[in-house]
């Protein structure tokens, strides 16, 4: 697929463009490398420019992501302390996912900044930039700091190309686009190493892991027709950090008759679920009808319910879309 990302909105840079004052990159709940790749690669171009910058969201950055460069200073921000001349969301569909955040960046902020390459996305910044044919996040942030002339430095590109490296699969899904491997081979010449951050992503586990990875997987079931595998994870069953650091609705994915996989964890009296489409069947209509979101191809939401009830209301969603 072709792909050409256009440019930052005048309304986006302007915001970036004022004179160096106090910004605040904000996060959302359960940041993942594409949301965190590109709130440290802003952050760090800002800073460069001689801004002040404040990193953190609802929850903290997963441990597996500790070799993002900066990502030391990302922190749980239980209240948004302070005065800000920006506040930068990226990544971020909906306010909700900020967990009541956004609504006190709004009032401490001059001016609020979305870019995000969701579908969904509710608009809830003042200046808001949202392209769906970004394949991340980190394509966006890309542009907009080649936009706004901002250094591209090694610990920029690293955060960077490891955003879009994570929200493509490793360059295999189909919102991969050449300007995706535009961008990677900018980012690469800008320092970014592949090696590095495959293997960071990829050869870190920890000795347990492999068991872990076997226990969960014991529990995939596909369907008779083969075309809907899920994965159901009682809480408890495997450490939760371990599931965080993997993307275990691969496995059921994988398959090749599988048209829809879902993963489904509990987690005290909620059920989080993912879901992934493959070909033309769209899981983010699956995901909306029980109040989530995402994207076309890989959706989410979070219910409330014991697993197996949870379980057996997705999978009847979950057919009815593919047809079965
Ligand atoms: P994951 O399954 O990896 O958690 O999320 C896949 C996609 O679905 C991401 O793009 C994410 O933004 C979206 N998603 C996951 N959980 C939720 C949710 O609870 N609400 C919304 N609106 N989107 C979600
Ligand atoms: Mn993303």
């Amino acid at each position: 697929m072709s792909g050409t990302l256009g440019p930052a909105p005048a309304d986006v840079l302007a915001a970036l463009r004022r004179p160096p004052g106090r910004a605040l990159m904000l996060g959302h709940v359960h940041p993942d490398a594409d949301v965190l790749g590109t709130l440290m690669a802003l952050g760090l171009a800002l800073e460069a420019r001689g801004w002040q910058v404040v990193y953190g969201g609802p929850h903290p950055a997963p441990g597996a992501l500790g070799f993002l460069p900066g990502i030391e200073r990302y922190r749980v921000l239980p209240v948004i302390a302070g005065r800000f001349d920006v506040a930068v969301l990226t990544d971020c569909p909906n306010p909700g996912r900020t967990e009541g955040l956004i609504d006190q960046a709004r009032a401490a902020s001059s001016v609020v900044v979305n870019v995000d390459h969701h579908p969904d996305n509710r608009l809830y910044g003042h200046v808001n930039w949202i392209d769906t044919t970004a394949a991340a996040t980190g394509e966006m942030v890309y542009r907009l700091l080649v936009d706004l002339g901002l250094p591209l430095t090694p610990a920029i590109a690293t955060n960077l190309f490891t955003a879009i490296h994570t929200d493509t699969g490793s360059f295999r899904y189909s919102n991969v686009t050449s300007a995706t491997f535009q961008i990677a081979a900018a980012l690469v010449t800008a320092g970014a190493e592949p090696a590095v951050v495959s293997a960071a992503i990829y050869e870190r586990r920890p000795t347990d892991a492999l068991h872990w990875l076997s226990e969960s997987l014991a529990r995939v079931q596909v369907s008779e027709d083969g075309r809907v595998a899920w994965l159901a994870l009682p809480s408890g069953a495997v450490p939760e950090t371990f599931v965080e650091s993997e993307e275990l609705v691969n496995y059921p994915r994988s398959i090749a008759s599988v048209r829809v996989a879902c993963l489904l964890r509990a987690r005290g009296e909620q059920v989080k679920v993912s879901l992934r489409g493959k070909g033309d069947v769209n899981v983010q209509r699956i995901a909306a009808k029980f109040g989530g979101g995402g994207h076309p191809n890989a959706a989410g939401f979070t219910v409330a319910g014991d697993l197996e009830a949870v379980t057996r209301d997705v999978l009847a969603a979950v057919r009815e879309a593919v047809g079965a």
